[in-house]
């Protein structure tokens, strides 16, 4: 009879322990610790790769100069918007870790992206859902107009990785889909799936799966609303790529963001419009996400900010009503709450602006959250116009970071903020003085003001 061996680990960051621990020494979170069986056994079974696409990999040492350099091939998908963030498609041998909120869309992207992938055999392992659910969904995302066929798609509805690297021997895939990590189980570990050290061992197997027969694999990971991966944060060191798909569940609008990439860069981002048929990726995002409208309407102002590499036009909206309470309040979607105090405060002690004695809401159109300050300008802008409740000219917009005296700061990418700006047939772009050097010679269709400072932007414009 064996021993059944037990630790302790912190569920937030993975960290092992023999005994139970209040606080976590890695992360520092209370309570974060839960007792699993980690018996180990050999797991030889799974480690063996040999017979695999007929290629051996021997563990030995190499001289640096016996590997060939060829161009890294990568798989393209379907989908410009994923291949974009992957860093221009996908790394053969590499793991991609998916991460969102449950119920977002990351099935139904991954699904979609795996039956709509040419000319590969892919394996999509689903712990989550019946065959029968998958096959509806996968049948709503063929009447995509955009839908290609996918002949050589394999479904496996399982949870033990030991019969999972049975039939990927069998079928041999060119890509490997697993939804979810937390749902799958390896039977050399007897805690329970979800735990720390299952998807741990899980992700281990997978990624010597992935290494060892150069096949790509796509984790599908479900996170906690702090937004830490739930459990494992350990994931992330151990993939190569981390995506994070976001979005509020209200709005038809979903980002796919990469937060690490051994293969790219980390500043890409793919936009998606949930349809009944899917996700249907944004080629030109500025332009749903500006309300299209006749009238003039005070408290809205337009911010070409950049996400990522990409420029993007957005609406921000504002209204400032005479507050009923002692304490005004300050609600907030899509901006840091901190920050609109902040800029609050400096239109209160630059401007004479009494928004002591104001409720103010502000709203970033499209359900995004924005962290680029340059969209400070805008919020300012929009705060102003609704306080007056005089409405800004069309066809402007504007880009700049206000300081604390007042002063509007330069911000990065000018040039390409100007040219998204002229692209959708905007006539003024307001910017900050300290920008002048960075346009250069170039020349653009669209009037650039360059000011210095909040008051001379009041003064333009109300
Ligand atoms: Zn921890």
């Amino acid at each position: 009879m064996s021993k059944v061996k037990t630790s302790f680990f912190c569920q937030n960051c993975g960290y092992e322990s023999v005994k139970w621990l209040g606080q976590c020494p890695s992360c520092q979170q209370w309570n974060t610790f839960v007792e699993e069986l980690t018996q180990k056994g050999t797991n030889k079974n799974n480690n063996e790769w040999k017979d695999f696409n007929g290629k051996e990999r021997s563990e030995r040492t190499i001289h640096l100069n016996e590997i060939k350099t060829t161009e890294e091939k990568r798989l393209l998908t379907e989908d410009a918007e994923l291949n974009r963030v992957l860093g221009g498609g996908i790394v053969q041998g590499s793991i991609v870790l998916i991460a969102g909120e449950p119920g977002i869309g990351k099935s139904t992207l991954f699904l979609q992206n795996g039956l709509w992938l040419k000319n590969s055999i892919v394996l999509y392992i689903s712990g989550e859902e019946s065959e029968l659910q998958i096959k509806m969904r996968a049948d709503r995302l063929q009447q995509n107009p955009s839908a290609s066929s996918g002949e050589d798609f394999y479904l496996l509805t399982e949870t033990s990785t030991q019969i999972i690297f049975q039939e990927i021997k069998k079928i041999k895939p060119d890509l490997v889909i697993v939804d979810s990590i937390q749902t799958l189980q390896t039977p050399y570990i007897e805690s329970s799936p979800g735990s720390v050290s299952q998807i741990r061992e899980c992700a281990a197997e997978f990624q010597r799966f992935a290494k060892e027969t150069n096949t790509p694999v796509f984790l599908i990971g479900h996170i906690t609303k702090d937004g830490s991966i739930a459990g494992p944060k350990i994931l992330e060191h151990m993939v190569d790529t981390v995506l994070q798909f976001e979005g509020d569940r209200h709005h038809a609008y979903r980002i796919l963001r990469t937060l690490k990439n051994r293969f790219g860069s980390t500043s890409e981002l793919g936009i998606y419009e949930m349809t009944d048929t899917g996700m249907r990726g944004v080629l030109n995002p500025s332009e749903i996400l500006i309300t299209q409208k006749e009238d003039n309407l005070s408290g809205i102002a337009i911010a070409a900010m950049m996400e990522g590499m990409r420029p993007l036009l957005i609406e921000v909206q504002a209204l400032v009503t005479q507050s009923v309470y002692s304490a005004p309040q300050r609600t907030v979607t899509g901006f840091d709450q901190r920050r609109l105090q902040l800029l609050l405060a400096v239109l209160e002690k630059r401007g004479g602006f009494h928004f002591g004695v104001k409720d103010v809401f502000l709203n970033i159109a499209g359900g995004l959250k924005v962290e680029d300050p340059s969209i400070d300008l805008a919020v300012i802008c929009s705060l102003l116009s609704s306080y007056e409740d005089i409405a800004l000219p069309q066809h402007i917009c504007f880009a700049g970071e206000v300081g604390l005296s007042g002063e509007i700061r330069a911000v990065n990418r000018i040039e390409q903020r100007i040219a998204e700006a002229e692209k959708l047939g905007f006539e003024k772009i307001i910017i900050s003085k300290y920008n002048q050097k960075g346009i250069g010679k170039q020349k653009f269709n669209i009037e650039v003001i360059t000011l210095g400072a909040v008051e001379e932007v009041y003064k333009l414009l109300f």
